[in-house]
């Protein structure tokens, strides 16, 4: 497990992307560097009940969430956080995932 999610931070302007653009929406920049993001409020939530093809599929909960950097991103969540709850962001298998913070 990795403590933060990966976005790409504009070299020019500073500003955080996520997932990856070609061009900086706000300077037009074309040069990124990856940065990490640890925070953010969950702001709706979806249960994913059934998958087709999974027989052994168990409902999972998924977030939309807005990162303490602006970015609004969607992730698994692992607990039983609501809308409105500070998650701590991190990955696992290369897929973000949050919970509450402890
Ligand atoms: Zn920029």
């Amino acid at each position: 497990m990795n403590r933060g999610v990966a976005i790409w931070r504009c070299v020019k302007c500073r500003t955080g992307f996520f997932p990856q653009r070609l061009l900086c929406s706000r300077c037009h920049g074309d040069t990124f560097e990856e940065d990490r993001v640890y925070q953010a409020v969950v702001e709706e939530i979806s249960t994913i009940r059934h998958m087709l093809g999974q027989t052994d599929w168990q409902p999972r909960r998924i977030a939309s969430v807005r990162t303490s950097d602006g970015q609004r991103i969607t992730v698994g969540l692992t607990d039983e956080s609501e809308p409105g709850t500070v998650i701590e962001l991190f990955e696992e298998n290369a897929s973000p995932f949050g919970a509450a913070k402890k």
